[in-house]
């Protein structure tokens, strides 16, 4: 089977992790604030403006599904807890207290008002991707009638204090950051003093929880463990070392980061998407303090994720770890629907892999997030009124996309986010280089040597090979303009600059750097390799396998007992135009298989038993 590029990941951070190591034996990460060198920077939300496409539609859909949803409805559940008026209808679901809540049962009221930061996340990164102005006032309106209701009360008899005070940590940073509220900080300072009380003395897994008297079994679910990375983005922001002193508190180092920075796999077992995001604390860590063990400990973890994802770049079934050689993911397309927990997994995924293309600067990153955009996020069905949201993506070998039948659910919440940082996650700077990451259609602005630059893409990959960038420019500068090579790009990958062909090493699995006085009106035409290729599900079951083009994943269609061969699947054939279709003959009729973002309502199957 062709798994080539996610086991030499692997293998290739690990092999960086086992030298660190040996180069770092036993030093202590005394606190500090010297932070962590990156290769790359990040560009402001507003420098990146996506055009026309598919990313630009799922971007609109929610930043316009958040920017209607009623604000007395939204603030209800902290103003009833305050003891304020509190008009409005109830959101229901997950978001609004109720009487029938009775987990794992009923999870009707399992956590009030838990995604109202991500709302108002979603909504200030949305403001400052594209300058709205009424997007800004809503944030700022949201924040002053948070503020007004922030009391203690909210976190008595609340089952999960530290899930809930993350996103709403993250909501107001975010509305001080990207929507210019003043109101935000000293909200999150008076929040803080909130929550305190019933926050637990360090990061506690699960089985620590579950070992403490407990009303219901919702308080053993708690994500402690998750908080560093909004306290250090919140002492960044605020300088209030309090923020700091806290983050280092909660550092899940003993039963986490310390195992995943030795080279031990810590995942088995553990809550998926929760463990993932907690990468990115690790990732913080080291940004603010400078920590080598942290940054080991988030390559470590990220590659240990890859190495137990699905060809979409999805992992964990039902929202569990598995044991690596268990054969666990192979054994779940019979068992469950549950494949990956879409929204908030991406977002998780996404949100490390960006810090850690940031700090390496290695391609695969890149790579990695491509993955996860285009088979799983990409196709989340959009919200519906009311709070119904996609949640699980299927592997399942008769897998369908559904709703989660609860309102209001996490995916909720970490939607708007994801889709509001498809700007910022295309494109990376350093001093002398421009790198794109994803080719989506988008226009890049920035100064380069003081002179301002733009860069456009236009295309239609990966359904079609061909990625064209013209630069606009105010006079000739000279820089690097590196384009992303997937580890799974084939031979016949090109670049040709103003219609003459570069004479460029293409090396899979790198970016490549083209140098030269960039003027305006240049043209680079970039194409893609995307020979088709099948990757096994995991070790145990070498002949289960999908066929992917690029970095799509293809879905059988309406076909959950077809039967392939090896060399049926890789003859492949792409069809219609604009060509999202490809068609497999088989020994009975042939198969339309279709990228995630185009299943609608079909049954479709990923993985196939290989016949010979
Ligand atoms: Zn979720």
């Amino acid at each position: 089977m062709h798994s080539i590029s996610r086991r030499s990941f692997v293998a290739g951070s690990l092999a960086t992790a086992g030298a660190a190591v040996l180069s770092r034996s036993g030093a202590a990460s005394a606190p500090s604030t010297q932070g962590g060198s990156t290769q790359l920077t990040q560009f402001d939300y507003g420098a990146v403006q996506l055009l026309e496409g598919p990313l630009l539609e799922q971007f609109r859909a929610n930043h316009a599904y958040f920017f209607a949803l009623d604000e007395d409805s939204l603030l209800k559940p902290f103003r009833q807890k305050a003891g304020l008026s509190a008009p409005g209808e109830d959101m229901g679901g997950w978001y609004s207290w109720s009487d029938e809540f009775d987990p794992p049962n009923n999870m009707t009221g399992y956590v009030p008002g838990h995604s109202f930061g991500q709302y108002v996340s979603g909504l200030a990164r949305a403001y400052a991707a594209t300058g709205d102005r009424p997007t800004q006032a809503k944030v700022h309106r949201l924040v002053e009638g948070f503020a007004a209701a922030i009391s203690a009360k909210f976190y008595a008899d609340y089952p999960l204090p530290a899930y809930t005070f993350d996103k709403s940590n993250c909501g107001l940073i975010d509305a001080h950051q990207f929507a210019q509220d003043s109101d935000a900080l000293p909200a999150l300072a008076r929040l803080t003093d909130a929550v305190l009380p019933y926050l637990p003395p360090k990061a506690l897994t699960r089985p620590e929880m579950a070992a403490r008297p407990h009303p219901n079994v919702a308080y053993t679910w708690d994500e402690s463990y998750t908080l560093p990375e909004n306290l250090f983005l919140a002492y960044q922001r605020s300088g209030d070392k309090r923020y700091l002193f806290l983050a280092q508190r909660f550092l899940q180092d003993q039963d986490y980061f310390d195992p995943l920075a030795a080279g031990d796999n810590a995942l088995p077992g553990r809550h998926a998407y929760s463990h993932v995001n907690a990468l990115s604390s690790a990732a913080q860590a080291y940004l603010v303090l400078g920590s080598e063990k942290h940054l080991r400990a988030a390559r470590n973890g990220f590659g240990f994720v890859v190495a137990q994802s699905f060809a979409t770049g999805g992992w964990g079934p039902n929202e569990t770890f598995c044991e690596p050689g268990s054969g666990v993911l192979g054994q779940s397309l019979g068992s469950t629907h549950a494949s990956f927990e879409t929204p908030c997994g991406a977002y998780g995924h996404f949100k490390i892999a960006r810090y850690l293309l940031r700090i390496t600067g290695d391609s695969r990153y890149g790579d990695s997030m491509e993955k996860v955009l285009y088979n799983t996020v990409l196709g989340a069905k959009p919200l519906q009124p009311g709070g119904f949201a996609f949640y699980y993506s299927d592997y399942n070998n008769r897998g369908a996309k559904v709703y989660y039948p609860e309102r209001w659910p996490c995916c909720s919440g970490t939607f708007p986010q994801i889709t509001a940082d498809y700007g910022i996650s295309s494109y990376f700077r350093s001093l002398s280089s421009i790198y794109v990451n994803l080719f989506v259609p988008s226009r890049l602005q920035w100064r380069q040597n003081g002179a301002r630059f733009a860069l456009e893409q236009r295309t239609q990959y990966p359904y079609a090979s061909g990625v064209e960038v013209r630069i606009e420019a105010e006079r000739p500068e000279t820089f690097v303009i590196a384009l992303r090579v997937p580890a799974w790009a084939g031979k016949s990958s090109s670049v040709s600059l103003n219609g003459r062909s570069v004479a460029a090493d293409l090396q899979p699995g790198a970016f490549l750097p083209l140098r030269r006085e960039w003027k305006d009106g240049d043209r680079i035409e970039y194409s893609l390799d995307r020979t088709l290729r099948l990757e096994a599900v995991d070790a145990q079951h070498p002949d289960t396998a999908a066929l992917l083009s690029g970095p799509l994943t293809l879905f059988a269609i309406n076909a959950t007992e077809s039967r392939f061969t090896q060399a049926q699947l890789l003859a492949a054939k792409q069809v219609g135009a604009p060509a999202a279709q490809w068609r497999v003959e088989s020994e009975s009729a042939p198969v339309t298989f279709l990228a995630f973002p185009s299943i609608e309502d079909q049954q479709y199957r990923l993985y196939h038993e290989l016949q010979s």
